[in-house]
This record gives structure tokens, C-alpha cells and sequence, in this order.
């Protein structure tokens, strides 16, 4: 049998050892199904392979390639894997990943709003940490509640990490970090993850950012990247959001055009209100009625996953290439009894 069918062949029931007890797998389930319906308090959040806040250490038993997919090589590996992605092919004695392997701790420098619904944290790592603007981190509370934030900072130019955090109104995280987090609290981080980031060697290659909401984040550190990269090709970035408020770094954004004849930023509200200098509409059909034809550009999707999986298809019927487009959806953990289409 190929690698890819014996992958996708259908499992007998399992058994796993975790924490001295043994469950059973059923042929359906995945790791993190099997753990969850025996009732364990494990950490996870999209269940979608993305976030990888569900990662556990095989220590004994092999573990399906797939469920090891975007993992860095150190956690390959040690036996690191995505538990929702496993469906296991053999028994598999489990254990949590070892902190020292997985998580760095950071001090929290700042935490400030940039508005109501949305704010900005730095943090500092206790030792160095290596990623390219545009990826993504997993931060981790002492209770050992993990949830994914992109990073808007840019390793070249800011000597700590930034993410911008969007409330959600019974978010268990966003919650927290807008009315309790403090400067000087620690927290432990993921990662970096994700390979949407700015890569040097053509630059004059056309650049097409499109984010809404806290989705600026990564687009922001990537088009800052670019610049002090020497990028010469034409940078637009397009964000998105319903209310006037939620363009968090409008002038910022402004300011950055007015420096940079190559970088265009095109705020869009696609709500009612009408702002001076904004387009009305959805960022992603701005762009792509600005943009009709995306051959030999990059494309750099983030935020609301719908949003970004729509864009996606779009952005490669337009002519970009798929090793072209980068899209980091940004999936919750989905607690709603009826899911939203
Ligand atoms: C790769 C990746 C990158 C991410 N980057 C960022 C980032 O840079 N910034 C950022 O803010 N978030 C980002 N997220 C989302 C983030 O990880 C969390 O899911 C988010 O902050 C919510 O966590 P929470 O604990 O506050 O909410 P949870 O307690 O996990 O609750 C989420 C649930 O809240 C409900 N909900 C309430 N209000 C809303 C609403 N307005 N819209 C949708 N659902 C709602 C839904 O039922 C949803 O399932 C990213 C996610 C991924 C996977």
C-alpha cells in the first residue's frame, strides 16, 4: 500500500496510555476526539491542525506523518505531534510535551489599547527568540489555557515580540488579557509557526495583503519586513473591518504610504458608516476588483477564516500560484451548541 493510502486506510480501535491510565481510540476518532469523550481537561483550540495548541509527546508507539504536519523538526523529532490531527495506526503511550522543548517563557512589557476592541502586548522572551514577521505564536497561561496571536513585530527592528489581541465578548483568553494581564506577569510561548512571512530574493515582486480585523497583525510586521528589506515592488495592503474604529493603525498605516511611494494601504468598512479615505465594501473584494489579474504576485491572507478560505480560491483563479499564497486563518475554538455556516 502507498505511504499516502495506508495514511488515509481506516483505523482499528486503538489504545492509548496517557498519565498511567489507558483509553480506548475509536476507528473514527483522533487523539484529542478519544481524550476529550473520556472526559480529560487536555489544552486545544481549533481542532483544525493550525493553532497546535494540542501537541502531545509519543514516547512509545509511531505516530501518522500527517499529525506531525508544520511542526519544527526539534518536535518532530522528540515524538511531538498535533493531537487532532491523529488518528493513531498503532497503541501510543502519551505524554505532555516537556516545557523546556515547547515553550519559552516571556515577560509582558506592555499591554495598551489601540481600541475598544483591541490591544496591543509586548512581550520580552527570557532567551532569544528566532522568527520572521508574519508567523505565529502560541501563548500559554499558568492555568495552561493556550490560544494562537500573530506576531506584528519585526525581528530587524523591534527588540520584543508584539501581538494584537481581539476581544471576544465570553472570550476566555481576549477576556483576560483586556481587563486583568499586567506588565511584569509571565506567560510561556509556542512556537513561531506558520510560513506566511516575507522571503528575500525577488524584490520586486508585487505584494498583496489582505486582512480583517486583528488579521493586520501579521500583514503589518510582513510589509514593515519587506520595506526595510529594500522591497521595491509594489506593497497593498488591504484591512478590512465592519466599524470605523476597528482600522486600529489607520494612521500609522497612513503615514507608512506616505513615506513609502511602493506601499499602498486601502482601509475598507463594510458596514454602513462611510469614513473619509475609506472604500466601502469587504476588504478581499476591494483587492480583487483592484487586482483582476495576481500572476507573479505573493498573497498574504489573515483573520476571519471564511474570509481567508474565500480569498484563497479567488486569489489562485486570479493567476497567483498556490506556493504563492499564504493564508493564516485565524479559527477560534468553536463552543457554539449551532456552528455559524
Ligand atoms: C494561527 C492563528 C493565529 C491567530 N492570531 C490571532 C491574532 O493575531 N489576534 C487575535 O485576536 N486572534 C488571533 N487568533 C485567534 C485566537 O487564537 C483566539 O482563538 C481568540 O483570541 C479567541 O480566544 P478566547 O480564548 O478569547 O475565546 P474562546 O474562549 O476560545 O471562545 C471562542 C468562541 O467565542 C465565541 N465568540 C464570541 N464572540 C465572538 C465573535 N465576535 N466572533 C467569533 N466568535 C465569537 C465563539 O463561539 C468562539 O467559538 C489566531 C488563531 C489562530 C489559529
Amino acid at each position: 500500500m502507498s505511504s499516502v493510502a495506508a495514511e488515509l486506510a481506516p483505523t482499528p480501535t486503538r489504545r492509548l496510555r496517557f498519565a498511567g491510565v489507558e483509553y480506548e481510540v475509536l476507528p473514527t476518532e483522533t487523539v484529542l476526539d478519544a481524550l476529550l469523550r473520556h472526559g480529560l481537561d487536555v489544552p486545544y483550540s481549533c481542532r483544525k491542525g493550525v493553532c497546535q495548541s494540542c501537541m502531545m509527546r509519543a514516547t512509545d508507539g509511531a505516530v501518522p506523518a500527517m499529525a506531525q504536519h508544520g511542526l519544527k523538526d526539534t518536535l518532530r523529532d522528540h515524538g511531538c505531534f498535533l493531537s487532532c490531527l491523529c488518528r493513531p495506526k498503532d497503541d501510543l503511550d502519551l505524554v505532555a510535551p516537556d516545557d523546556e522543548l515547547a515553550f519559552v517563557r516571556a515577560t509582558v512589557a506592555r499591554v495598551e489599547r489601540m481600541s475598544p476592541a483591541v490591544a496591543r502586548v509586548r512581550l520580552t522572551p527570557a532567551e532569544p527568540f528566532e522568527y520572521h514577521a508574519g508567523q505565529f505564536v502560541s501563548l500559554r497561561r499558568s492555568d495552561g489555557l493556550i490560544r494562537s496571536y500573530s506576531l506584528a513585530s519585526v525581528p530587524r527592528l523591534d527588540d520584543h515580540l508584539e501581538i494584537h489581541v481581539k476581544r471576544l465578548s465570553c472570550g476566555e483568553m481576549s477576556s483576560w488579557v483586556f481587563d486583568r494581564l499586567q506588565p511584569g506577569e509571565t506567560v510561556d510561548l509556542a512556537g513561531p509557526n506558520g510560513t506566511g512571512y516575507y522571503l528575500p530574493g525577488r524584490p520586486d515582486q508585487p505584494l498583496l495583503l489582505i486582512g480583517n480585523g486583528t488579521g493586520l497583525a501579521p500583514l503589518i510586521g510582513i510589509a514593515h519586513d519587506a520595506l526595510a528589506e529594500g522591497h521595491s515592488g509594489p506593497i497593498d495592503l488591504y484591512h478590512g473591518t465592519r466599524h470605523g474604529e476597528g482600522l486600529y493603525l489607520h494612521r500609522d498605516l497612513t503615514e507608512l504610504a506616505e513615506r513609502h511611494d511602493n506601499f499602498r494601504y486601502h482601509p475598507c468598512l463594510s458596514g454602513p458608516a462611510r469614513m473619509k479615505g475609506c472604500r466601502p465594501g469587504r476588504a478581499e473584494e476591494m483587492a480583487f476588483a483592484d487586482h483582476a489579474a495576481l500572476d507573479g504576485h505573493r498573497v498574504f491572507l489573515c483573520g476571519y477564516p471564511p474570509m481567508v478560505e474565500a480569498a484563497k480560491k479567488a486569489a489562485y483563479l486570479a493567476g497567483a500560484r498556490l506556493d504563492d499564497i499564504h493564508a493564516d486563518p485565524f479559527e477560534l475554538r468553536e463552543l457554539r451548541r449551532v456552528p455559524r455556516d
